[in-house]
Order: C-alpha cells, then structure tokens, then sequence
C-alpha cells in the first residue's frame, strides 16, 4: 500500500473525492483562505525559528547528510531564516503592507495597471518556487493607492505556500477592501517548478490565472486591460 492512501481522501468544490496524493500532482486546492492553525501566532518569529531549525536538521540527518561538514552545519538555521523573514513571511498579518490611500486629486478616471511585477511564491504541495509575473489593475472609486503598495500586496501574498488560482484571487480581494470598488483585476502568468523540475518535467508551460470584477467584466474593459499588458509593451 502507498504512503498517500492511507491518507484520508478530501472533497474539492463537490465535485468528486480526491486523495491527498492526487491533490499534490493535480494542484487542486480546497479553500481561499491561506489554511492556517489557530495557534498560528501563538509563538515569536524566534521561536519559530528553533523548530523549523531543528525539524529541517532531522530532514537533512535522515535522508543522510553529515551535519558536521562545514558547508552543511549552517543549513537548518539558514533555512528557518528564511522561511520566517523572507519566503513564508506573508503567512504573519502583521509583515501585511499598510493600505495608505490618497484622495484621487487629479479626478482620474480610467484604469490604473500595475503590470510586470515579478514574484517569487512556493507551490504548497511540493514546497518549490513559483516564479512569475502579476499585472493588477484597477478604477478609482475616490481614493487612490501608491504604486509601490500594488507591488507591495502582490509579494505578500507571494510570500506564503501558495496556490496560483488562490493567491491571484486574494490579491483581488486585498485591494477591493483597500480601495473600496469591484473594479479590480489580476492576471498572473508564473512558472511553477514543481511541473518543470520534477513530476511531469515540462520546462515551457506557464499558468495564467484571471480574476475580473465590475467594469472588468465588460468586454471592452477586458480588451483595453489586455492590450496594456500584451500590447504596446516598449519597456520605458
Ligand atoms: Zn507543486
């Protein structure tokens, strides 16, 4: 018997039961909240650290790496180092970036598109990159958002075990809350490193992921919004 079924099997949208392995490889995900413990935020960043420093050193022992090389000792620590101030750091609410809005002094009433803004995630069945772009865009209703804070929303939900389809739609609605309006859109286009350097290994997909709300939903809007980002793309 496999590992993964004695696992228990999950329901996905109601569509049928799928097992914790078929899970992993198909990339399916069961919700758009982040899935987090309640205890979540119980213990210090420090903390955290000594554990997940510990658990890595036991996974490095056990698949038989000697932890007195040099070049290996540092490892555990440098890891949990990075798992908590850098690649995981968007599962604490407190590194969220704060949503400072402006009033829309210049009365500017078409879309605002943020687009390339590069990313790196972590897929969260296999816990290796996802690397890829995000364009966000939306329609002032009053209040305006600093264009750094656009970048800024997208790397903190990057910066968790992720999903695309699910980190595309928390990033939308991130900003419906912080600029008050449906019109919102995210599309993102990633490489995901599962798919590339193991499993099926296929080096030239990508995944693209959409989410269109209010004015967004209108074709022409859709249309303009496409040819900002695969159009006309001069680099400045
Ligand atoms: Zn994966």
């Amino acid at each position: 018997m496999r590992l993964a079924d004695t696992f228990p099997k999950i329901e996905v949208a109601g569509i049928r039961e799928f097992t914790i392995d078929e899970i992993g490889d198909e990339h399916l995900y069961t919700s758009l909240e982040t899935p987090m413990r309640p205890d979540a935020h119980l213990i210090s960043d420090a903390e955290k650290k000594v554990k997940i420093a510990q658990h890595f050193k036991a996974i490095m022992e056990t698949l038989g790496l000697d932890l007195t090389d040099d070049s290996l000792k540092g490892t555990p620590d440098r890891v949990a180092k990075m798992y908590v101030e850098e690649i995981f750091s968007g599962l604490n609410p407190k590194n969220k970036p704060h949503m400072a809005l402006f009033d829309n002094k210049y009365k500017y009433q078409e879309m605002l598109v943020e687009k390339n803004i590069s990313f790196y995630s972590n897929c969260e069945h296999h816990f290796v990159p996802i690397i890829g772009k995000a364009h966000v865009a939306y329609i002032s209703n009053g209040k305006v958002i600093g264009l750094s804070k656009l970048n800024r929303i997208v790397q903190y939900f990057a910066k968790r075990p992720q999903v695309q389809e699910r980190m595309t739609v928390q990033i939308a609605h991130e900003l419906k809350e912080a600029l008050g309006t449906q019109d919102i859109a995210v599309i993102i286009e990633a490489k995901h490193l599962c798919v590339s350097s193991r499993g099926v290994q296929d080096d030239t997909s990508t995944t693209v992921t959409s989410y269109y709300d209010g004015a967004f939903k209108n074709a022409d809007k859709m249309n303009e919004l496409h040819n900002y980002i695969f159009k006309n793309s001069t680099p400045c």
